[in-house]
């Protein structure tokens, strides 16, 4: 057993595993990373066994609203850059701030345990270590989630997260189930490739393009603070302009306002819907044999069915108890800090438009609660009554009640709240 009790287990070396390690480094916190791949990047690296990214992805947020501020993006890289390109860039900044020295690579971390005076142990397949924490990074869209279906389909199906390359399209009539960001992006790269594709839906969606005006979407407008009703009412009528109604392309009508669930960023599908190269079903009724009965008593043949139908959260390490489940989300305050000391999640996190910066500026408050407890000053108490209290981070959007959503919060409100709290933990 190594015992390392002053320095904090980072699980992790994806975008928010980073962001901790830089922290800890900025706050002079001795940290050790354990990353089951080879390098860093997280799901960014299309080669780590983790990864959910697909040849033709890249980003839905665009580059300047979803960098880290210390270290923007080369000027030469794209809007919206490829996974490829994001995967040089993690490895730059790691390599920039000398990140890489501290993580242990392929070393898959199989158990944490707290011990009763409040410190860990991390074990990995041939070693243990004793540490004063844990900060979990371990990323929130690894594990499929795969619906169950009434019947058999006796034709191929596979999850998104295994899929990479269109060319298993090649001259298949496809069927893609859920029309997520990722949905939609896998469903417009098997038009040139398949025989037919299809994309059954269950709920509407609003859609909305990558630029407007020609300007990547999330840097139109924001110049003047609007209250949120009358934000969401002026967006909503420019994508109206610019989308049109989903509804004239046969999705349903969205059972939510704009912001309510997280909007599909996709220029192309309804473009190739429009042109009669992708169509859209209802939900599914059941599967036989190579069949798929929709909900609305058609049915259609087809070679392979494609799950697009999200991830769940897995802690497979970690005694449940500490995790504070409802359902099936850990109840964090600030979505980082359990009940449980010493422990803490960074990347539990969606937002529309929190990138990278906001996984960050989680990293920092985690190492500023490090540094008051490790002074035991009284700041540090403080906070630790305030991880109490129930926030609500919503904004008073009143969010979809799915699983997906059960950790999602508002971005200003939770990044006003952040740095609320890291001004507390001053001393
Ligand atoms: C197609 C796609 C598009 C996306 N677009 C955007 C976007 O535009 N903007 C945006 O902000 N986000 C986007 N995301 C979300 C994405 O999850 C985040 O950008 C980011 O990758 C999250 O970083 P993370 O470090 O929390 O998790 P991950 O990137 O998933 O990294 C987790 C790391 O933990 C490692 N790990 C897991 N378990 C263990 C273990 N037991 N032991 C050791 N190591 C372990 C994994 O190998 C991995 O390297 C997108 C995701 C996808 C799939």
């Amino acid at each position: 057993m190594k015992r390392m009790l002053d320095t904090y287990a980072i699980i992790g070396a994806g975008p928010s595993g980073l962001a901790m390690a830089r922290n800890f480094q900025k706050h002079k916190i001795p940290y050790i990373g354990f990353e089951s791949h080879s390098s860093v990047g997280g799901l960014w690296d299309i080669n780590n066994k983790h990864s959910s990214v697909y040849k033709s992805a890249h980003l839905i947020s665009s580059k300047k609203k979803t960098e880290f501020t210390e270290y923007p993006m080369k000027d030469n890289v794209a809007d919206y850059p490829s996974h490829t390109e994001l995967c040089s860039y993690f490895n730059d900044f790691a390599d920039h701030f000398k990140l890489k020295e501290n993580f242990n690579f392929n070393s898959l971390v199989k158990k944490v345990k707290k011990n009763e005076d409040d410190s860990w142990i991390v074990e990995t397949e041939n070693e243990k270590y004793h540490v004063a924490g844990i900060v979990i990074a371990n990323g929130n869209l690894s594990e499929p989630n795969i619906p169950s279906f009434d019947g058999n389909f006796s034709g191929e199906l596979i999850h998104s997260k295994e899929y990479k390359d269109p060319q298993i399209f090649k001259n298949k009539r496809v069927l893609v189930i859920g029309a997520g960001n990722s949905g939609c992006d896998i469903v417009v790269d098997a038009v040139h490739h398949s025989k037919s594709v299809d994309i059954s839906v269950r709920r509407g969606y609003h859609f909305v393009p990558k630029y407007i005006m020609g300007k990547p979407a999330d840097t139109v407008g924001g110049m003047i603070k609007l209250p949120f009703k009358l934000k969401r009412f002026i967006d909503s009528k420019i994508l109206s302009l610019f989308t049109g109604n989903p509804e004239n392309f046969g999705f349903p009508k969205a059972d939510h306002k704009l912001y309510e669930s997280h909007p599909i960023v996709n220029s192309l599908i309804l473009h190739y819907i429009g042109h009669g190269d992708i169509r859209v079903k209802k939900g599914i009724d059941r599967f036989e044999d190579k069949y798929v009965y929709f909900k609305d008593n058609t049915k259609k043949e087809y070679d392979i069915i494609l799950l697009a139908t999200g991830f769940k959260l897995h802690y497979p390490f970690i005694d449940k108890k500490h995790l504070n489940l409802v359902g099936y989300t850990p109840k964090l305050f600030m979505n980082i800090f359990p009940p449980t000391q010493n422990l803490f999640f960074i990347g539990l996190l969606e937002a529309l438009g929190i990138g990278w910066q906001g996984r960050y500026e989680q990293g920092a408050l985690i190492a500023k609660t490090i540094n008051a407890k490790n002074k035991n000053v009284g700041v540090y108490k403080d906070f630790l009554e305030t991880q109490k209290s129930d926030l609500d981070l919503s904004g008073g959007i009143n969010y979809l009640k799915l699983d997906r959503m059960a950790y999602y919060v508002n971005k200003d409100v939770y990044l006003k709240k952040l740095e609320e709290f890291k001004r507390s933990l001053d001393f």
